[in-house]
């Protein structure tokens, strides 16, 4: 059977010049980088090399990065060790309804211990007002964050804008940048950011490492204590095959992008027409045109699609659901739900991210395949049958 992978918003395969060299380095190179001898230096070389390279990606400067366990770390170092630095200052934090539960989570803890926290709304297609966020920044306002780009639905936010407004308040400006990256450029001047979260792993590098850009100046208080690597900022020894393997995924993952986010756009705008087209009352959801290259995002009326990522997954295609089953109760994401979608649009939704192994036959067997599906589904489903009189 055909196999489709097209979940690559969840986790991306290793690119094979990753692997070889991750393999190479796992050989050869086990010193620690914190040792003085041959062994360290050894090591701390290719560390220094791969931080140059995920610097080089996002326009900063190697002493910029701080390598970390991966996205979910970085968003919480970046706003834990942000809130608690400036606690002095203030105790209002501002981030957006849709963001990832690494940075969302991350702030109902900060709730928890003392701070104010303001969520911001978003219009229909899950963007955040620049506006709103002018208006929610008070004096007590230490740190915003909003996402670069969404996971679920691939809406890019207006960060050069929201930037620019958040320092006029010298509040830390961080963003969630681990969906955007190498899709889309991704420079820490062009966005006016002081802090960036980054992973590998949806890169087509290894899991578990990732990268926070802390922009020069801007002091934050660790959350890892111990041998004080990575300046201090990020205890315990680093993550060497990680950091390498990272590297790589960046320099190939710069050095591809214009080429392979065009390649991908175009076969992703072949699947949303042709989805659009040939199944009835299906919508896309996300903005029309402020999307992720690689991002689909559909809600199929009358069926749920916990049902239609399992159908599709015995036909050998990979996607995912911005539903999750929890108590027999079919809920919505948290993202869907900031849509303010209507009901019966709310629980089929079906999340498709492609990457660099889709090809136009995929985009074609994929069609085939959802349409028979749907049609399927429906004929079970009493909602979706025409009215009789
Ligand atoms: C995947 C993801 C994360 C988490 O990154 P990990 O490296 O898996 O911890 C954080 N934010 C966004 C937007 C993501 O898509």
């Amino acid at each position: 059977m055909r196999k489709v992978y097209l979940d690559h918003a969840a986790t991306t395969p290793l690119h094979p010049e990753v692997l070889a060299l991750m393999c190479d380095f796992m050989r050869d190179t086990f010193g620690n980088p914190s040792s003085v001898h041959s062994f360290g230096r050894e090591a701390k070389k290719f560390t220094q090399e791969a931080r140059q390279k995920v610097a080089d990606l996002i326009g900063a400067a190697p002493e910029e990065i701080y390598f970390t366990s991966g996205g979910t770390e970085a968003d919480n170092i970046a706003i834990i060790g942000t809130a608690m630095a400036r606690r002095k200052n203030g105790n209002h934090i501002i981030t957006s309804a849709i963001e990832h539960h690494a940075v969302l989570d991350t702030f109902k803890y900060l709730a928890k211990n003392g701070f104010e926290v303001t969520l911001l709304p978003v219009d229909k297609y899950g963007m955040v007002d620049p506006d709103e966020v002018a208006g929610a920044i008070r004096k007590e306002t230490t740190l915003v964050t909003i996402m670069h780009a969404n996971n679920e639905i691939g809406t890019i936010q207006p960060i050069a804008e929201i930037g620019r407004i958040v320092r006029e308040h010298g509040v830390v400006f961080h963003s969630d940048a681990v969906q955007t990256l190498t899709k889309i450029p991704v420079n820490v001047d062009d966005l006016g950011v002081g802090l960036l979260s980054l992973s590998a792993h949806k890169i087509y590098g290894p899991k578990g490492i990732g990268a926070l850009y802390v922009r020069k100046g801007i002091r934050l208080q660790p959350i890892i204590h111990g041998g004080g690597q990575e300046r201090k900022l990020r205890s315990g020894t680093e993550n060497t095959p990680g950091i390498v393997g990272f590297g790589k995924a960046a320099e190939i993952g710069g050095r591809d992008m214009e080429q392979e986010s065009k390649r991908v756009q175009g076969l992703r705008d072949k699947l949303i027409r042709r989805v659009l087209a040939e199944i009835p009352s299906v919508t896309l959801n996300g903005h029309p045109e402020q999307r992720l290259p690689n991002n689909a995002n559909f809600s199929v009326a009358y069926v749920e699609g916990e049902s239609l990522v399992l159908s599709l997954d015995l036909d050998g295609i990979a996607v995912s659901s911005g539903s999750a089953c929890s108590s027999g109760s079919l809920q919505p994401s948290h993202v869907l739900t900031a849509l303010g979608l209507p009901h019966e649009m709310m629980h089929g939704s079906l999340r498709m991210t492609l990457g660099r192994a889709n090809s136009e036959e995929d985009i074609d067997y994929v069609v085939e395949s959802l349409k028979g599906i749907v049609t399927r589904l429906r004929s079970f489903s009493p909602l979706a049958q025409p009215v009789r009189a």
